[in-house]
């Protein structure tokens, strides 16, 4: 670009910019997604730093938010709302931290704060000896809106603190997912407008003229600053959100205190994933300096604090091209389509595939190879495709008649969305499927047994179903390609090792049709032995709280099959021996508490599993909210971090006996 063409760029992005934001701050209804004004203003920050003759003023890039919408008094903030300045990947948060601790006076790691980024509507509340005087927006950063009627309808802004203090506060009003979807699907009954996202509906809600109107709906308040006319009440950041937690305002729960900028990229990459089961939108993660001191010391560029930094999520929503769909066979014969794509990066990884869940969806989204999708980040790890290009005719894809591994007629058993493969024992995908799934952590968990593996095993005519591993030998490995003596050695230790698992992990392994690990769990403690559960009725099976009639039918014709009553003697034959659950309740000090193991404990966990049985608890494999404890012994994993910024109580072997002995522990 020449200088000309750079200065007419600069106009026309300031140009967009403008419009959007007063499409986004004025009348909450944005024309463009969130990344991709992000990626306007980035440019034109670069342009600008580029040519910083350029830059005047009035650009987009040297104010925050935009003009007040009417109707509402101007108010003067006491003290000024800065925005915030973009890190937009790991890199830029690096960067950042360096700037900081160049111009810090100390050179060691500092403490900072990580705070979720609410996606809502900032406000300013002013308190005087703790009463609430004024609310407002943020408008332009100096003078917002004075908005202090609509703002006592939110139910968990207090009107009165606990505290008799002169108070600034910030924080972020929002409507959580479930609100909002509710309203806009009463909206759409009644023929209103529907909001674009929770922030809009809570942007629309506030800015009410009539503040009846916002107090219908639900809106919620998270507080993030405090800043107090008597400097002793607080030091650090993470005191002043104990003071406004003390205060009596609802501070969001997952803030972390962390030291250097590597465990604030932990924090970024956990919540990038997790955010997706929270209640409220949130678009990335803030990053402050504990030390107010330290933040004083560093100060403001003309719109945003040095001592600050938000990190942004990388866009969940990216378009590629749909190359082909291929067909996969789970080990219970379920057909799922998946979409071959454009490789393309979505949120901070490289995509190539995605889910297409059944046919079904195939037709909804009416799609084929060559279409234009637009494809998603969602909670799970692997993306979906969420819609095709308007007006592009590819033709939709056929659904299959036949296998494609097997080349049986598939078949749609009744009330089930999805394709089956009926010839279970025979399929060449389901065989290694249940093989591959036999040793695989959730089941039997055998080492160094993956799919290629289970590929090559397969080709060799080694194995024809699971049982067959257990009369493998070192040689039958070191047969296939490049496995030396010492992996084939391993292997086999590996496979024969494994000859006594726990009831739950063999029923699991087996790939019986909607026996999943918890249920197999609620079968393995109901019955003592194998026998017994090859003896059982459907009716013994769905009297445990949990088994519904499908699950229980699909065990007992499970055992019934001559072909899986085969394989069962072979396990047997080669010595592959359940490990009954023969304990007995003996109290109920754990009820309804789900216990979460990491870590080397003193004995095998299974010890420990069995306790917390005994003793009325579940246990379970990942910590959510829902874990009451997480026991936790030496070198603890990931579990632990995620108990910690959950806040589930952690408790130590020593804590843990205890506990078992009904006795309290000190939290
Ligand atoms: P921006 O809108 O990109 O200028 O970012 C600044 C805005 O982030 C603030 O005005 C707040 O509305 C919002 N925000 C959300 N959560 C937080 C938080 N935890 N700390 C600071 N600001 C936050
Ligand atoms: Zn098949």
């Amino acid at each position: 670009m020449d200088y000309i063409q750079v200065k007419e760029r600069i106009e026309q992005l300031r140009e967009q910019i403008r419009e959007n934001n007063e499409a986004y701050y004025v009348f909450d209804s944005p024309k463009i997604k969130d990344y991709e004004y992000d990626e306007l203003f980035r440019e034109l920050k670069r342009l600008e730093s580029e040519y910083p003759e350029l830059v005047t003023k009035n650009s987009p890039t040297q104010q925050v938010g935009d003009r007040i919408s009417s109707g509402f008094k101007e108010y003067k903030h006491k003290y000024r709302l800065y925005s915030l300045d973009n890190s937009n990947n790991y890199d830029d948060l690096r960067k950042w931290y360096e700037r900081v601790l160049k111009e810090s006076t100390d050179k060691y790691d500092l403490e900072l704060v990580t705070e979720l980024k609410i996606d809502g509507l900032s406000c300013a509340l002013s308190y005087e000896n703790g009463v609430l005087k004024i609310g407002a927006t943020r408008g332009n950063g100096i003078i917002g809106e004075n908005i202090t009627e609509n703002i006592k309808s939110v139910t968990d802004i207090p009107k009165k603190l606990s505290k008799n203090v002169n108070l600034e506060v910030r924080g972020e009003i929002y409507m959580p997912v479930s609100s909002f979807e509710r309203l806009n699907k009463e909206n759409s009954e009644k023929g209103l407008k529907e909001f674009a996202n929770p922030r809009n509906a809570a942007a629309g809600s506030l800015r009410q003229l009539d503040s009846k109107i916002t107090a219908q709906r639900d809106l919620h308040f998270f507080a993030y600053t405090a800043i107090a006319e008597d400097k002793s009440l607080f030091k650090t950041h993470e005191e002043s959100l104990k003071f406004l937690q003390e205060s009596g305002f609802n501070v969001n729960p997952n803030y972390s205190l962390v030291k250097g900028i590597d465990e604030v990229i932990n924090q970024c990459a956990y919540w990038e994933n997790e955010r997706f089961k929270l209640n409220y939108a949130t678009d990335g993660m803030v990053v402050k300096i504990n030390d107010l001191n330290k933040q004083n010391e560093l100060g403001f560029t003309s719109r945003a604090p040095k001592w600050a930094t938000a990190f942004k999520f990388p866009p969940e929503e990216v378009w590629t091209k749909l190359n082909g769909i291929e067909l996969s066979i789970g080990k219970t014969g379920a057909l799922t389509p998946v979409a071959l794509l454009e490789p393309v990066q979505l949120a901070g990884s490289t995509v190539k595939r995605a889910s297409l869940h059944n046919f079904d969806e195939i037709q909804r989204l009416q799609i084929n190879t060559g279409n234009d999708v637009l494809i998603k980040k969602a909670a799970e790890i692997i993306p979906k495709v969420i819609r095709k290009k308007e007006n592009q005719d590819c033709g939709i894809y056929e659904t299959p008649k036949y296998c494609p591994s097997c080349g049986w007629e598939l078949v749609k058993p009744e009330g089930e969305v999805a394709l089956y493969c009926p010839n279970t024992t025979g399929c060449p995908a389901q065989i290694k499927g249940k093989i591959e799934y036999w040793a695989s952590k959730e089941a039997m968990d055998i080492d160094g047994i993956g799919a290629s593996l289970v590929e090559k095993l397969y080709n060799a005519d080694l194995v024809r179903d699971f049982a067959d591993l257990y009369k493998l030998t070192t040689d039958d490995f070191m047969k296939l390609d490049l496995i030396k003596e010492k992996s084939a050695d391993n292997l086999y230790s590996a496979i024969q090792n494994s000859k006594n698992p726990s009831m739950t992990k063999f029923l699991t392994a087996l790939s019986i049709k909607l026996i999943g690990k918890e249920t197999a769990d609620l079968i393995a403690n109901e019955f003592p032995s194998l026998q017994d559960i090859k003896n059982a009725k459907i009716q013994d099976f769905t009297e445990i709280d949990g088994i519904g009639e499908k699950a229980a039918k699909s065990i007992v014709d499970y055992f019934l099959d001559p072909q899986n009553k085969k394989v069962l003697d072979k396990l047997q034959e080669y010595g592959v021996n359940p490990q009954g659950s023969s304990f007995q309740k003996i109290s109920n000090v754990f009820a309804g508490k789900t216990f979460v193991i990491t870590g080397t404990l003193s004995a095998q966990r299974s010890v420990f599993e069995e306790k917390i049985k005994k003793f009325g608890g579940k246990v379970s494999s990942s910590v959510s909210k829902k874990t009451s404890y997480v026991l936790a012994g030496e070198n603890p994993g990931s579990k632990f971090d995620k108990a910690v910024s959950l806040g589930v109580i952690i408790l130590k072997e020593s804590d843990f006996n205890l506990l078992a002995e009904g006795s309290n522990i000190n939290e």
